[in-house]
Parts: C-alpha cells; structure tokens; sequence
C-alpha cells in the first residue's frame, strides 16, 4: 500500500490529465470542480490539460477562467477537428510523463484516476477503464456496440481492441513515447495502445449517465469510425478477397468445363455472379487506397490557436517536429 502525501502540483507534473471537449458549456464547470478535488488527494504532480475542439459555446470562457489555477491549462484547435484529434493534440503537448484520457461529461468518475494511479506506480504501463455497465445508452447503441466488438475480434490482432475499453486510460512513460513516435492519420487511438502491448491490465468500472448536455456522436460518425478501425488495423479483408476470387476462378474453370462437354454454356448467370463479388472487391480496394492517400498527404491532424477564439488573430499549424512546448 502506498502512503505518499500529496506532491506540491508544479509546472513540472508528472501526469497530465487530458480532457477533450466540444460544447460542453452545460458540464464543465461541475467536471473541473470535481477533478479539482481528485487531484488534491493524488500521490503525484498533475496538470489538467482541456482541449477545446472547436467549440462554439461557452467552453473557451469556462477554460481560460478554469486557466487561472495554476495546475491548469487549456489548448484551442482551429475548429471541430473530432476527438480523436483532440486526444492527438492533448498528447503531443501534455507536460506530463504519463497521461490519463477522460471524458468532459462526468460519464467517466474523475475519482477512479486515484486507482489508476496507483497501478501505474505499481509497475503497470497502461491502465484500461473497462466499462462492466453503460448507463446512459440506447439498447441499440449497446447492441452495436457488442456487434462491432465481435467483428473486430475477428479482424485484428488479439489485445489489439479489448472489449468495452473506452479511451478512459492511463498511458504510462513508455507508451506514450512510442505513441508519439507513430505518425498515422487514422490512428484510431483505442486500437493503437493495445496493439502496442506493453504491460496493461484492465479495471472494470460502471460508466454513468452524462451529467449534463448531449451526445456529440451519431450513427453514420460511429459507422465511419468502425470503418476506419478495420482500414487501420485490418488487412483481412482484402485477404478475403483473394481468397474469394480464388475460389470463383476454381469455381468457374469447372464450370465452363462441365458446361462444355455438355454443351449447354450460358455465361449470364456466372457473369452476373461474379460481377456482383468484383464491384464489392474493387470497392473495398477504393477504401484501402482512399486510406492510403490520407496517410501520403500527411496533413496535420488538427490546427491550434494561438489564443483563445475570441481573440483569434493567427492560426498557427502544429507540425510533428513541434509538438512539445518548452
Ligand atoms: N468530443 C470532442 N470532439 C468531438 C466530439 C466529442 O472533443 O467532436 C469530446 C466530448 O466533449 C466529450 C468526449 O469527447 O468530452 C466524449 O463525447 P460524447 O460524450 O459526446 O461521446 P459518447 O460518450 O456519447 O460516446
Ligand atoms: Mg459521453
């Protein structure tokens, strides 16, 4: 058991707690004073780090105000760049050695950070919030849930996506340097941490009800990030279309033989068939190759402001060699 007493919280942390948010006008204020008071009983340095995705609300007033505590800081991208890219910019410039991801609407418990904590200064490089209960959820948002992790059971890497893991986790030292280091677009980060391994281990948690506010996500965002969970990690699907047109050229082969000798070829059905299996096919060569050309034009993942929206004189783009301020 650890008996650490609270570290004085500096600028030199030695985790920053990164927190995304989009409209969240409604909820933050409740998150920061609860997140205030979590921090207040960890056994190391913190620093809370907002990342302001682009919001048209109150959220940039609520964080430059949240900015006069001294452990807190707020960064403003450009516009709506998504979560995913709010998460990348919250790592490329967290002050911290290790770095927790949580969400801004109470759904994730702040107070849960202590248990991950001391599972980090156990030894463990990735803590993982493992949801054991979605409050908050429609039945068919649960149920999708559970079909897209059964797929991608069958598409990845095992460990790669581990069931009902949100982006609520503590990326140790190691992790995070190696997260860094990799450059993807599409680097959907659940699935980037556990493919990289490491020593994890995962806390089961209830996931409650939003404190306040809406949901950003919707049907055709979650169809789009499954989709770009299988483009990123998943080459089985092209394999299976090797496979498949193997098949087909076996299949056919046979046929026209048979059909020869017996003398009553009619290629329409065989043709339609096939047909239908190669536009499927060359379609989902189009979705690698679109993919690919994302990644070939490396185009930033998100732009930062250089002061909050309000005062908006430049925009400066954040390149990878970049990412750290001093
Ligand atoms: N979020 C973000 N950019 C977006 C959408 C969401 O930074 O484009 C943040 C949001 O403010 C919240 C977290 O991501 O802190 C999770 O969003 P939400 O609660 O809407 O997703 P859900 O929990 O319903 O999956
Ligand atoms: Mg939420």
């Amino acid at each position: 058991m650890l008996t650490l007493s609270p570290p004085a919280q500096g600028a030199d942390p030695r985790l920053s707690i990164i927190v995304p948010c989009y409209q969240e006008e409604l909820v933050l204020q409740a998150f920061h004073q609860r997140m205030r008071a979590v921090i207040a009983t960890l056994p190391v340095s913190c620093e809370l780090l907002y990342i302001n995705d682009g919001s048209r609300d109150g959220t940039a007033a609520l964080l430059r105000h949240f900015e006069r505590w001294e452990s807190a800081r707020a960064l403003h991208l450009s516009r709506n760049f998504g979560k995913e890219a709010a998460i990348r910019a919250g790592i490329d410039h967290a002050r911290g050695q290790a770095v927790v991801l949580i969400d801004a609407d109470l759904q994730d418990p702040p107070e849960l950070i202590a248990d991950m904590v001391r599972h980090w200064l156990q030894g463990y490089d990735v803590v993982n919030m493992q949801r054991s209960r979605r409050a908050g959820d429609t039945w068919l948002k649960r149920t999708t849930a559970r079909l897209y992790y059964r797929i991608m059971h069958r598409l990845v890497a095992r460990g790669t996506l581990p069931e009902e893991v949100s982006d609520f986790r503590l990326i140790g030292p190691a992790p995070l340097a190696a997260l860094r280091a990799m450059d993807e677009r599409a680097g959907l980060f659940k699935g980037l941490v556990g493919w990289m391994g490491f020593r994890s281990i995962e806390l089961p948690y209830e996931r409650v009800e939003r404190a306040a506010g809406e949901t950003k996500w919707n049907y055709p965002a979650l169809l789009g990030l499954a989709a770009e969970s299988v483009l990123a990690f998943s080459r089985r699907p092209l394999r299976c279309f090797s496979f498949l047109s193997l098949g087909l050229l076996l299949v056919c082969v046979t046929w026209m033989l048979a059909a020869l000798f017996a003398g009553s070829f009619s290629a329409v059905h065989l043709l339609l068939g096939v047909g239908g299996v190669l536009c499927l096919g060359v379609a989902m060569v189009g979705e690698y190759l679109g993919a690919t050309l994302f990644e070939v034009k490396r185009r930033p993942h998100y732009l930062l402001q250089t002061a909050p929206p309000d005062s908006v004189e430049t925009l400066h783009p954040v390149g990878r060699g970049e990412r750290r301020p001093a």
